[in-house]
């Protein structure tokens, strides 16, 4: 095992084994000066060849120890041996060439590093990308662009293109969709990065309308294995643009920007959030996936359905659980009453006024704010599914019945199981024409439990435990890749399934020594 594969497995292993859990995550630990030998690798000789010297970081300075901890804080004991900040794609490409010299391993981390499975943490030379957050907007104003009508506004398709750095997020990004009716398809979850969002797919609450983020990649430039720079766009190395419209971050280079074309809505949505208690659950969850899969083929409506629960005691967790559904449609809120009338009728009478009055006209901006989330940073473990069938009433009641099993944690956020509606635009791309390959999904399950670093040692092992019962509930050899589980057995046939072989032969093209990459990654042939 080479020093660059023993950073990247043998620590998040070791890991592994001290919790008794075997996954195929690589928790890069913070390397043992052994490790790279001598007095280490030159950081000295890194710091001049950057375009300004304090953009590198190293353990015990404030803003490295700001830094290093990702998102996901059940990795955040994996410390980096350095930090850059790059401000430029002259920065990253000096950061790849010294760690490929180096023999260090290189990871990207755009946003707050959300990768469910730590794979933006290293014990090498972490490149945080958030200087690089410029957007340019180029609104092409195409005097041909079809425009759509719906009953309470026109789509323009089409209307124009802006470019992002890798560094923004979608809380950076909002607020200038908002501003000018754009329809970018998007997360919700404000500190996400569009880097790792758009890489992996990306599915929010117009993708049924306007697809994933990735199907609005026009072109990305990034730097590759060899420290050079790559444009690539259905014109240019067409077979690394199919790769990295889905085959997920850090697998072929650190991309530097995004250039995404957007349309243009004029008019109003209507906005939902329904909330039942748990009595309700099954009756609730059947009704709305039922909706979700008459309206399949529909690109008008959006919905997550939500259930979970919070708390530290069984009589808390019974309290809190509830089932919910929250989304917007292209359309009024009358129309989205007929439409969801069969969910509207359920609980009691005060969830039922309660649900009703939720449903408004709102304009996309208002709704855009009303949907997006702010999430705190904390321990979590997740996993996800791929469903082509709405959830039996019998499977929901099983779901519900362990929700309630719950051991519990003070972190609010609890667990979370939902289930992201697809159909629409997502699904009118062929499976194989980009390598995001799951365009017959009815729904993206997503499982998440979050505890906190107040709640005992064991943590990980007893929501790990308490996960996998709820998964085997809901079976599925199929995953998310934006949704990384590093517990899985058969990971990239479950992000890519068929699309895996050609994945194989643009990784061999682009980066045959496997420069980039995590134990999940995409192999050279
Ligand atoms: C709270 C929360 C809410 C979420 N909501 C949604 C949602 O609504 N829809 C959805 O589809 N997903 C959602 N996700 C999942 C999210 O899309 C993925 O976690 C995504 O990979 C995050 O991207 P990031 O850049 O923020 O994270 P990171 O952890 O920084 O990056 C993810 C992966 O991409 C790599 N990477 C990062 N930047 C680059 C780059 N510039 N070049 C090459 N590789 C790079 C990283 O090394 C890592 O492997 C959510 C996640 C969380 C934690």
């Amino acid at each position: 095992m080479d020093r660059r594969t023993l950073l990247r497995t043998g620590f998040g292993a070791a890991i592994g084994a001290g919790l008794g859990l075997s996954p195929t995550t690589m928790a890069h630990s913070a390397p043992e000066a052994a490790a790279f030998g001598g007095d280490g690798p030159d950081l000295e000789e890194l710091r001049r060849a950057l375009s300004r010297p304090d953009y590198l970081l190293i353990p015990g300075q404030p803003r490295y120890e700001q830094l290093a901890p990702p998102f996901n804080r059940q990795f955040a004991s994996v410390r980096p041996l350095a930090i850059v900040t790059p401000r430029s794609p002259a920065d990253i490409a000096a950061c790849v060439r010294w760690a490929v010299r180096n023999g260090v391993p290189i990871t990207p981390r755009s946003g707050l590093g959300h990768n469910y499975a730590g794979f933006s943490t290293t014990g090498g030379l972490l490149l945080v990308l958030s200087l690089m957050t410029d957007v340019v907007w180029r609104d092409d104003a195409r005097a041909s662009a079809p425009v759509v009508g719906y009953s309470t506004g026109t789509m323009t398709k089409k209307a124009g293109t802006l470019l992002v750095e890798a560094g923004v997020t979608n809380g950076m990004l909002h607020p200038q969709l908002e501003r000018g009716n754009i329809v970018l398809p998007t997360g919700r979850c404000s500190s996400v990065g569009v880097a790792g969002l758009v890489l992996g797919g990306g599915i929010g609450f117009s993708d049924k309308m306007a697809g994933l983020t990735c199907d609005r990649l026009v072109e990305t430039r990034l730097i590759g294995a060899d420290g050079e720079w790559i444009t690539c766009s259905e014109k240019e190395n067409a077979d690394l643009f199919w790769a990295v419209r889905g085959g997920a971050g850090d697998n072929f280079g650190i991309h530097f920007d995004f250039t995404l074309d957007y349309d243009k809505y004029h008019g109003t949505v209507a906005f939902y959030r329904f909330s039942w208690s748990i009595d309700t659950a099954v009756d609730a969850a059947v009704a709305l996936q039922r909706a979700c899969a008459d309206a399949f083929r529909d690109p008008r409506l959006h919905m997550r359905i939500g259930l979970g629960t919070s708390g530290t005691s069984a009589q808390q967790v019974r309290a809190n659980a509830s089932v919910t559904a929250i989304g917007q449609f292209y359309g009024s809120a009358r129309e989205l009453r007929d439409l969801l009338a069969s969910a509207l009728r359920l609980g009691t009478s005060s969830e039922q006024a309660t649900n009703a009055a939720s449903i408004r006209d709102v304009t996309l901006a208002e709704a855009s704010e009303l949907l997006n989330e702010d999430v705190a940073p904390a321990p979590f473990t997740g996993a996800s599914a791929v469903l082509t069938e709405p959830l039996p009433g019998e499977r929901i009641a099983a779901v519900r019945d362990h929700l309630l099993t719950w051991p519990g944690s003070s972190n609010p956020d609890g667990v979370d199981i939902a289930l992201f509606a697809l159909g629409g635009a997502v699904n009118d791309v062929a499976a194989e024409a980009t390598a995001y390959v799951h365009r017959d999904a009815l729904f993206i399950a997503q499982f998440n439990v979050n505890w906190s670093e107040r709640d005992p040692a064991s943590s990980l092992r007893v929501h790990r435990e308490w996960l996998d019962g709820l998964t085997a509930l809901v079976p599925s050899t199929r995953a998310y890749q934006n949704f990384p589980d590093p517990y899985l057995r058969d990971p990239q046939q479950a992000y890519y399934g068929r699309n895996y072989a050609r994945l194989r032969a643009v990784k061999s093209a682009y980066d045959p020594s496997g420069v980039f990459g995590y134990a999940q990654g995409i192999a050279p042939q």
